[in-house]
């Protein structure tokens, strides 16, 4: 494996100071395209999440940072977004190079994180509490919202620094000091974060990002008791897990976690739009999205039509180099999702799924021979093949045939994981029964964009609880203070002594 002249060696940031790891030890980061070494990265240890987890407490219990003027506070965050925006080009190479996504892909989140993050500035002067009817007469009541504390932020892979700003962004406007861990495979725009931070005026403590390639990193933050709520994007699995040990210091908890997400495509949809829309729901990203609409349900009387389209169209999507701007499908981020991937296709095989396309590695040409690509693969399933109900993640779409509006409900909801669900149909009731019936925490209808800041994105059953990047995220990083206050002239003698 190649290091490249640009490989360079990153720090871990602590206390608003710039360090390597306590015992010296660094970690390869490679571009998933091509192999090559993009940077020697800190690989932080316990002591070292320790360390930060001691900035970031100070820095609360300082109280500069929550007690500051909200309007203060959202001017930073504002800076932060302008920042990001100024240096939106080079954000977005870095994290093409650290994850293997495309370039487009790569520019459209950093417009997005520039908007949650001004989103978020706005929200940090309408953290607002409630006056309440007094309990009693010469009673006043009334709540306040006050920061949560300390947040341990810990991210995936697959959208390193949005699903960073999802977390980030809240967790400042309500006045928390935070530790933020990315993932061990794309820490690199975290730390331009960090620079940003401090750039932005962040005072010292309030952001700290620590680096490491294990898991025990993570481990770390949520058994830390110097942590008051972890904000986790992951599996499903790894979520259960953090819920499980944040209870035994009953630390707050948010769980963004897997899916396997439906698109309905009703006999009244219009099937072009449904194709194109489908197309993008499942192989954005390469489909490595927690809500990659991956199973497509479509009504039995339209399904050849559909089918022929789907396929005929998702041959043509382009594979390629992710830094060509002409490439609309780059690499898969991680060796251990690549064997994943290649693991559902033999199962899918074994099981009796018919392919329809791709379904084993694309070969992209010289240069990458040592990167990790996978064809635009699609199977027609039945709603019991493994294929149809687990979570992939990666360029591969399951097709399945119903007969009516009951079995299409039934097999959306059929699921473990509730996160979101696309509905085709230009029936206006339909459209509206079907949104109202699915147990998602999102639903689009007639289109595959359905994640805005703004709108609150989070799901049911096993994909996790608690919601991200909406005005009611402010009370999940909040706790709220109940104030009640006599106000009678009558002296206050209730044994009467
Ligand atoms: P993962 O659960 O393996 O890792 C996620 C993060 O948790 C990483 O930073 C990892 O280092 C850390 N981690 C690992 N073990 C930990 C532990 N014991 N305690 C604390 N932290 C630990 O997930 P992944 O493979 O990196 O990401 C893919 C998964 O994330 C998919 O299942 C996907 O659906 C999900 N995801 C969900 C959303 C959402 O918003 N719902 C968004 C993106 C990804």
């Amino acid at each position: 494996m190649a290091v490249t002249a640009a490989a360079n060696k990153t720090q871990l940031f602590i206390g608003n100071q710039w360090g390597g790891a306590s015992d010296g030890a660094t970690y390869d980061d490679t571009n998933p395209a091509t192999g090559a070494v993009l940077a020697q990265v800190a690989n932080a240890s316990a002591g070292d999440v320790d360390r930060a987890v001691k900035s970031a407490r100070e820095a609360f219990e300082r109280g500069k940072w929550a007690t500051m003027a909200a309007s203060r506070r959202a001017k930073i965050i504002y800076k932060m977004a302008q920042l990001i925006g100024e240096r939106a080009a080079g954000i977005a190479l870095l994290e093409v190079r650290d994850n293997g996504k495309t370039l487009g892909t790569a520019k459209g989140e950093v417009g997005a994180i520039v908007d949650c993050f001004e989103f978020y500035a706005g929200a940090a002067t309408k953290n607002y509490g409630n006056s309440l009817p007094g309990p009693m007469p010469n009673y006043l009541a009334q709540t306040v919202r006050e920061a949560v504390g300390v947040v341990g932020a810990i991210v995936p892979w697959n959208f390193p620094l949005l699903l960073a700003s999802w977390k980030v962004a809240p967790a400042l406007a309500a006045g928390c000091t935070i530790v933020l861990k990315p993932a061990g495979q794309t820490p690199l725009t975290a730390l331009e974060l960090a620079k940003i931070a401090l750039e932005a005026g962040l005072p010292e403590g309030v952001l700290n990002v620590i680096t490491g390639e294990g898991r025990d990193l993570g481990q770390a933050i949520v058994e830390h008791p110097g942590i008051d709520k972890i904000a986790f994007t992951g599996s499903t699995a790894t979520g259960k897990r953090v819920a499980a040990t944040a209870a035994q210091t009953v630390k707050r908890v948010t769980l963004e976690l897997g899916g396997k997400s439906p698109s309905l495509v009703f006999d009244d949809a219009d099937v072009t739009q449904a194709v194109n829309g489908a197309l993008y729901g499942i192989f954005y990203n390469a489909g490595q999205c927690c809500e990659a609409r991956s199973r497509l349900l479509v009504q039995e009387n339209v399904a050849d039509e559909f089918i022929a389209a789907f396929t005929e169209k998702a041959a043509k999507l382009r594979v390629g180099n992710p830094e060509d701007a002409q490439t609309q499908i780059g690499a898969i981020t991680t060796q251990e999702q690549y064997d994943k991937i290649k693991s559902y296709c033999e199962i899918g095989a074994g099981e009796g799924a018919t392919l329809l396309l791709g379904g084993g590695p694309a070969d992209i040409g010289e240069g990458f021979e040592e990167g990790k690509f996978w064809k635009v693969s699609a199977y027609e399933t039945q709603p019991s093949h493994r294929l149809s109900r687990e979570e992939v993640f990666g360029p591969v779409a399951s097709i399945t045939r119903f007969k009516n509006e009951a079995e299409a409900i039934a097999l959306a909801n059929d699921s473990e994981y509730g996160l979101s669900a696309t509905i085709w149909s230009q029936n206006i009731g339909r459209a509206n029964r079907a949104a109202k019936a699915l147990r998602t925490g999102t639903v689009a209808v007639n289109t595959p964009y359905a994640v805005f800041p703004g709108i609150p994105f989070g799901g049911y059953k096993q994909s996790g609880y608690g919601r991200e990047l909406g005005i009611e995220t402010m009370a999940a990083y909040s706790e709220t203070k109940s104030i009640i206050t006599y106000i009678g002239e009558k002296p206050i003698d209730p044994f009467g002594v």
